[in-house]
């Protein structure tokens, strides 16, 4: 049994984690400033501390009196086009606040930390799947704010007895199975929660962001994993680390790359609705195709995806949407 701090443990990804951990036994505070994340969507069983990861002096006191064994560190903003608008929000909720958490970690002696990092460090890459050695050269601030974590993260464990796993996330969807949390953010962007509000009516249309992008119909490919495989993947991480692995990054995705036309029809499919959909430029910042090689946490962690068949990605998703008011 460990005793894990889940930052950004409100958010969408946190909130499965906290379930995910509390459910084979391990203790979970949970630190949100709920700027994004949603009160309710914590589990009751763990310790919920509003605040921000950047307060040195409330992680402090957090990691020693709660004798934290690791952390999983979610907080930040996640929104490409948004990262366009405003960088400095981007650098400052994920670069400048992690080096303030990462700071009071070192002082606690924390040794193990996972880290939520993105395939938006991997920009416009030239391999259509992107393996951990495919250069890093991310085109909006929102990637560039994660790698600059990562490089952290590298120099800080070979200064001192601290490991970290960095999971660079592929597209991030579905819910809970057993329907106790998921994506819940009223304005969230993300194409499948999009795709459902759409098909419910709660709103006009779903825009397609790009219509010409050079890819087989056209509109942006990217490579959607279910939240349950995804925190799978985390749970090896922590393991991993307990065990004495080596810190690393590995890619969270399944390999298979699907368009925006094909997240639409799957949608359809699971919905028995029409998504009324409207054509539209391209989002500033947007790559035409990200899909992830997933072989290494295959190999390495033993990660094994089981949810990955997309209709069942976006059953979860579209139930958890039908039971938002
Ligand atoms: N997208 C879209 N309409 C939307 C939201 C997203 O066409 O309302 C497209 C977007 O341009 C990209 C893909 O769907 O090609 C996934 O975008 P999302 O925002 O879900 O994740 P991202 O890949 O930007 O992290």
């Amino acid at each position: 049994m460990s005793n894990v701090l889940v930052t950004g443990g409100a958010g969408f990804i946190g909130s499965h984690m906290t379930y995910a951990l509390l459910d084979r036994g391990d203790e979970v505070t949970v630190l949100d400033n709920l700027a994004t994340g949603v009160r309710s969507l914590v589990a009751q069983q763990a310790d919920f501390i509003e605040g921000d990861v950047a307060d040195a002096g409330l992680v402090r006191d957090i990691l020693r009196g709660r004798k934290i064994d690791a952390v999983i560190h979610f907080a930040g903003s996640v929104v490409v086009p948004e990262s366009v608008a405003d960088p400095l929000k981007y650098y400052g909720n994920n670069t400048a606040a992690t080096r303030d958490l990462l700071e009071a970690c070192i002082a606690e002696r924390i040794g193990r930390f996972v880290f939520s990092s993105t395939a938006a460090v991997y920009g416009m890459p030239d391999e259509t799947i992107v393996t951990e050695e495919t250069p890093t050269a991310p085109i909006n601030p929102y990637g560039r704010s994660k790698l600059m974590t990562e490089w952290m993260l590298r120099d800080i464990a070979k200064a001192h007895p601290f490991r970290f796993v960095a999971l660079r996330y592929f597209n991030v969807a579905g819910a809970d199975p057993a329907g106790r949390t998921g994506q819940s953010t009223p304005r969230a962007t993300h194409l499948i929660k999009r795709a459902c509000q759409a098909a419910l009516g709660r709103a006009p249309a779903l825009d397609i962001f790009g219509t010409d992008f050079s890819t087989p119909d056209g509109t942006g490919v990217r490579d959607y994993i279910h939240i349950s495989d995804l925190i799978a993947a985390h749970l090896k991480a922590l393991d991993a680390l307990a065990n004495g692995a080596e810190s690393d990054v590995y890619n969270c995705g399944y390999g298979r790359g699907l368009s925006v036309r094909e997240i639409v029809q799957a949608v359809e499919r699971v919905a028995g609705i029409k998504v009324p959909t409207r054509e539209g430029p391209r989002r500033p910042g947007d790559p035409a195709m990200l899909v992830a090689d997933s072989g290494k946490l295959k190999r390495t962690l033993g990660w094994t995806p089981q949810h990955g068949d997309i209709d069942e990605i976006v059953k979860s998703a579209f139930e958890w949407e039908r039971r938002l008011a």
